[in-house]
């Protein structure tokens, strides 16, 4: 089938104060097909949100985007703003972090669904959309809502005010979810409920789903495929076992050892230093200052983005070369 999303070697670049420029995202590749999950992963400034906003055109004007964005065939980089508005919001949902700086905190949650309802489609009277506010409410589990739909955002509970945005993304049955650090906010068990909740919600609706989280163990039960990103770029991807089992690329094995597990005694294994800033990004392998693997060569040449068992990797020592398929 052709895919759902299509991203190709997009790149955005910003110029800081001094007028210098730098790129944030430097030629990223992402295939989503329709219905399926994938989990964007990396630390704060790998560049993962900043490429879905590229394509969203949800960046400062400031920003340089190239590349190819195609959503169901169409091309979005490039396209214009009151075109790229029909899109967002109605074919493609959004939920964020924190729902609180998303909703507006002095209208009812039941009205700031029939205006999202209503933007993309006059014909829907305030009566029918509040109805459908109500039917969504009950899609995404919170009780009451007819009740619910008719209070503020500071009325309800982190897990059930991220339930109400899952409700008001999927408002004009989007193709496509996404949705940047959704539990990163709440605390565990919330984070669970809302997590098998998004689960639920689009093997039952069938869209698409893109995952944007630091922890690597919030898409491990849930995403079809897995870009890992570092520094502005994907340094792997591949189906999601093969990224936890035959895992390749360094970085990735530091983030499952940073996973939080169960049985775990003792701290967790953090992965030593800070990702690099977009202006004072390190040559060679942007990843070298931190990796226990690192030789000469690292200092020096990127590694490209190269196929590696079911995945592609972009290292110079992967940590597991898995054994070519037999033909
Ligand atoms: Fe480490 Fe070198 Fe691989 Fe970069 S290319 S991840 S520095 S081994
Ligand atoms: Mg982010």
């Amino acid at each position: 089938s052709a895919p759902l999303l299509d991203i190709a070697d997009l790149r955005v670049s910003f110029r800081n104060d001094r007028g210098e420029e730098a790129e944030a995202l430097r030629g990223v590749d992402l295939t989503l097909e329709p219905g399926k999950v994938l989990g964007v992963v990396g630390e704060s400034g790998s560049g993962k949100s900043v490429a879905m906003m590229a394509f969203l055109q949800l960046l400062p004007p400031t920003a340089r985007i190239s590349g190819s964005a195609r959503f169901k065939g169409e091309q979005l980089v490039g396209m214009s703003p009151s075109k790229i508005r029909r899109i967002r919001g109605k074919a493609v949902g959004c939920i964020f972090q924190d729902p609180l700086s998303a909703f507006n905190p002095v209208i009812t949650l039941g009205d700031q669904i029939i205006e999202a309802i209503r933007l993309h489609d006059r014909s829907i009277t305030r009566r029918a959309a509040l109805k459908e506010a109500e039917r969504l409410f009950e899609l995404v589990a919170i009780p009451q809502p007819a009740r619910r739909v008719r209070q503020h955002p500071h009325e309800f509970s982190g897990g059930m005010r991220q339930r109400a945005m899952i409700a008001m993304a999927l408002a004009n049955s989007p193709d496509l979810l996404i949705a940047d650090e959704p539990t990163t906010a709440l605390d565990v068990t919330v984070q669970a409920q809302i997590l098998d909740l998004l689960g639920d919600l689009r093997k039952e609706l069938g869209i698409g789903l893109i995952l944007i989280t630091h922890d690597l163990g919030v898409v491990a039960g849930m995403a079809d495929d897995i870009a890992v990103m570092y520094g502005g770029r994907v340094v792997e991807t591949g189906p999601t076992d093969p990224i936890f089992y035959e895992t390749a690329h360094p970085y990735t094995a530091g983030l499952i050892d940073a996973v939080p597990t169960l049985d775990a005694d003792g701290p967790l294994r953090q992965i030593e230093g800070t990702p690099p800033s977009i202006f004072s990004r390190p040559p060679g392998c942007s990843f070298h200052p931190r990796c226990g693997r690192a030789q000469a060569i690292c200092m020096t040449e990127d590694p490209p983005l190269r196929r590696l068992g079911a995945g592609r990797c972009a290292c110079h020592f992967p940590v597991r070369t898995p054994q070519e398929a037999p033909a």
